[in-house]
Order: structure tokens, then sequence, then C-alpha cells
């Protein structure tokens, strides 16, 4: 419960983090935005008024002069042949289509930003767009509107430099001249780099953070899970053994079995069997923590090890009642190495014993010795279930057990493997593990002899 509050209030966060972390962005782009238009505002009509005190000059004088003629030529020759209103719509649509290409074809003003602004530093990537908003013929009965779209507003991402008013001897005007700024997202996204880079690092950092916290959650919640499945084979680990050793306590203190010299010797055997095994449950368990203790060192010697090996084999067939059968072979011949035997021996049993546990059939084992340069490399190999790939990389773990959806099926606490692993360690080697589901299992231990 503790923890789905914990995981809805972190994911609450996480989506408020997000929207503060997306909303810093977007309005830092927009500010970006409006200072670079702030900027190109200030130079053009800086530029504009220079134009003006400076050279005389607004950058349209050419193009009013041929307006004017254009608007006499209209006057004088165009308006006296007017039928119609038709007419009167045709001539203004005309009218305006040629006093823009007039205007564009004249104006100075283009030009003169160029290097206006290029002189001060800034990007010149733009294009100049003219928006005439009134324009009408003087003629001798009165004005004549041609054109009227002062109610337009030029598109925001424009910045309106000037609007020029004119009244010449045959016509007034009003224009917009506008610049657009053509790589305007690319000259914000230079300006807003640095706090973007800041905002997306912040970002990465606390995803980052949250993902160690949700990675160490699940960590937590698997060992609990490894806590409670050991807590619960445990249980069933001690009370097996303890069970029968009770019943067949029991059992000895009837007449009719303590009458009978076989009974009596076959239920010492089925307790004395049950003690070993709680004794090596126990004893492992203990080997364990001394193993995981830093300053642990095993207790070396030297030994002949294909002769060592040789026994480990031959005592674990006598223990099992021969449940198997065992090939060795040993390329070793005398070559000594130093071991710690009890320990050695207890990781070759571990092996041979998880080979016997998990096969179905018959197990046939096949165990070798060989020297791989100064290393002594062990390998032990069942005809066993073999363990499905996504648990190889685990198996070594402290408590992992495969799991078989029949939890009892075969009995065993998890750190078998952990236990052989913790002892290769112990004297500076290691084990490796390939499987074939259904064809077997080989395990590798690999350790250096110098
Ligand atoms: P335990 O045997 O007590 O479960 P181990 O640490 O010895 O614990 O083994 C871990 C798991 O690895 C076992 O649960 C088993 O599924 C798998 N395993 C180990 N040895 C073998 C083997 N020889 N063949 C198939 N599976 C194995």
């Amino acid at each position: 419960m503790k923890r789905q509050l914990f995981l809805a209030v972190s994911l609450a966060a996480l989506i408020l983090f997000l929207a503060v972390q997306i909303f810093l962005i977007v309005s830092t782009w927009r500010q970006k935005e409006e200072i670079i238009m702030m900027r190109y505002s200030t130079l053009t009509r800086d530029g504009l008024s220079y134009l003006i005190t400076e050279r005389k000059s607004d950058g349209f004088e050419q193009a009013m002069d041929v307006t004017d003629r254009f608007a006499d030529y209209l006057i004088n020759e165009e308006l006296p042949t007017l039928g119609d209103e038709s007419d009167s719509t045709a001539l203004g649509r005309l009218a305006l289509t040629e006093v823009y290409s007039i205007l564009r074809d004249n104006e100075l003003l283009t030009s003169f930003y160029r290097s206006f602004i290029g002189s001060a530093g800034y990007d010149t990537d733009f294009i100049s767009h003219i928006a005439i908003a009134h324009l009408g013929l003087l003629t001798p009965g009165g004005l004549m509107v041609l054109a009227d779209t002062s109610y337009l507003r030029p598109a925001r991402n424009m910045i309106v430099v000037n609007t020029f008013r004119e009244e010449h001897n045959n016509f007034m005007i009003e224009f917009h001249y506008l610049l657009d700024l053509t790589h305007r997202n690319r000259l914000v996204f230079r300006e807003a780099l640095a706090s973007l880079a800041l905002i997306t690092a912040s970002m990465v950092i606390v995803l980052f953070l949250l993902a160690l916290a949700w990675r160490s959650l699940l960590e937590e919640r698997r060992l609990s899970e490894l806590k409670s499945d050991f807590i619960n084979n445990m249980t069933h680990e001690l009370k097996t053994p303890l069970a029968t050793i009770t019943v067949a306590g029991k059992a000895l203190q009837k007449e009719q079995v303590a009458a009978d010299p076989q009974k009596v010797i076959e239920t010492a055997e089925l307790i004395s069997k049950q003690s070993l095994h709680l004794n090596q449950l126990i004893n492992t368990i203990l080997d364990i923590s001394l193993l995981e203790r830093e300053e642990f060192q095993p207790d070396r010697s030297r030994v002949v090890i294909s002769e060592l090996m040789q026994q480990i084999v031959a005592s674990f067939l006598t223990s099992c009642d021969q449940c198997a059968v065992i090939t060795g072979e040993y390329g070793t011949g005398k070559r000594e190495a130093e071991v710690d035997v009890p320990y050695f021996t207890a990781m070759i049993t571990n092996l041979l014993s998880n080979a016997v546990k998990y096969c179905d059939g018959k197990p046939e084992i096949r165990v070798s010795a060989n020297l791989s340069g100064d290393d002594i490399v062990i390998t032990v190999t069942d005809n066993g279930t073999g363990i499905p790939s996504e648990h190889l990389g685990h198996i070594f773990d402290k408590f992992y057990r495969v799991p078989t959806g029949n939890i009892h099926k075969t009995k065993g606490l998890g750190l078998g493997l952990y236990y052989v692993r913790r002892i290769a360690a112990a004297h500076g080697g290691e084990i490796t593990v390939t499987s074939r589901p259904g064809r077997g299992t080989t395990f590798t231990i690999t350790i250096p002899n110098h």
C-alpha cells in the first residue's frame, strides 16, 4: 500500500516536473523569439531614420513617381472607357496588381536594409513584403477607392518596419513595409541554446535519478520476494527431515519394531540419513556466512587434483546409492593444485547433486579436469532438464531458484550455486554455465594455479 502510494506520488511529481519543463522550454523559446523580433524592429526603425535624416530618402521616391505616372494614365486613358460597375472592379484589381509590382521593382529599402543589418553583424536572411492597405485615384471628380484592406492585420511572425502614407498628384496610398525572417527558428534556437541545454540537462538528471529509485524499488521487491520464498523453502526443508526423525523415533519406541532387529536397523538408517541431510543444510548456511566475510581465506593444501576429483565422485556415488552414471576424464595427470579440500569437495558435490536433482530420467554425468595454461578447468556436464536462457544470468544469485510453477517439485533453498560461486571465488576462480533446455547443462569452474 505504502509502495503504491509512493509510486502514485512520484508519478504525479514526474508528470508535474515534465509539464513545468515543457512550459519553461516553450516560454524560453517565446521570450527569445520576442527579443529577436524586437531587435530587428529597432534595427529597421533606426535604419529608416538614418536613411531619412542622412540621405533624405525613405527608399520609395522612385516607386511613387512611377505609380503617379501610372495613375495619370489610368485617370486619362482608362477611366473614360469604363462602362458598368464590373469594369471598375476589374480596373481596381488590375491597378492593385500593377502598383504592387511597381513598388516591388522600384523600392530601394530592401537592399539598404541588407547592408545596414549586415554591417551591424546580424543575420540578413529575410524577405521583404509590401502590403497595400489603401489605394485611391485622385480623379477630377474626387477620390476613387481602388483598394481598401486596412482591416487586415499583418501576420504575427512579420516585423512591421513602417506604414507609409503618401499623397501624390494623381493618387493616394497607404502601405506597410514588412520583413519576414526566413531562418527565425534557427536564430531563436541559437539564442536559446544555453537555456534549453540547461533545462534538458536537469530533465535528464531527474529522469536518471528517478530510474535509479525505480530500479532500487524493484530490487527491494525482488529481494523481499526472495526472502519470503526462502523462508517457505527453509521451513519445508527443515520440517521434512525433522518430521521423519520424529516418526522414526516414535516407531523405535513401539515394541513390535524394537523386537525386530531388521526394522531397528532400517529405522536407525533413516534417522541417520535425515540427520545427515539436516547437518549438511545447516553447514551450508553456516559456511555461506563464513564465505561472505571479507577476511575469509581458504585453508589450502597441495593435492593431486585428479585423485581428489575421483575421491569426490566415488564418495558422492556411495552417499547417494549409485544414483547416477558418472564418467571422469582427467587431463591433469599427477598435477598438484592448492585447494581447500573440504570446500572444494563441497563445491563439486553440490554440482553433482544438482545434476541428479534436476534430471527426470537416469542421470548421466561427465566430469573432467584439464589444464588451460596455468589454470585448472573443471567441468560437470549432465543430461538433465537444462536451464532456460533467461535464468542463466541469475542462478548464481543468493536464494535464486528457477521458477517451476510447482514450488516443491524439487526441494532446495537456492543456495547451492551461490555457495559454489563463493567457493570458486575464494580460490581466485570463477564459474560459468551453458545449458540447453531439455538436453543438459555444463558448469565450468576455472581456478588459477600458480
Ligand atoms: P536449489 O537447487 O536449492 O534450488 P541452486 O543454487 O543449487 O539452488 O540452483 C539454483 C537453480 O538453478 C535451481 O533452482 C535450478 O532450477 C537450477 N539448476 C541448478 N543446477 C542445475 C542443473 N544441473 N540442471 C538444471 N537446473 C539446475
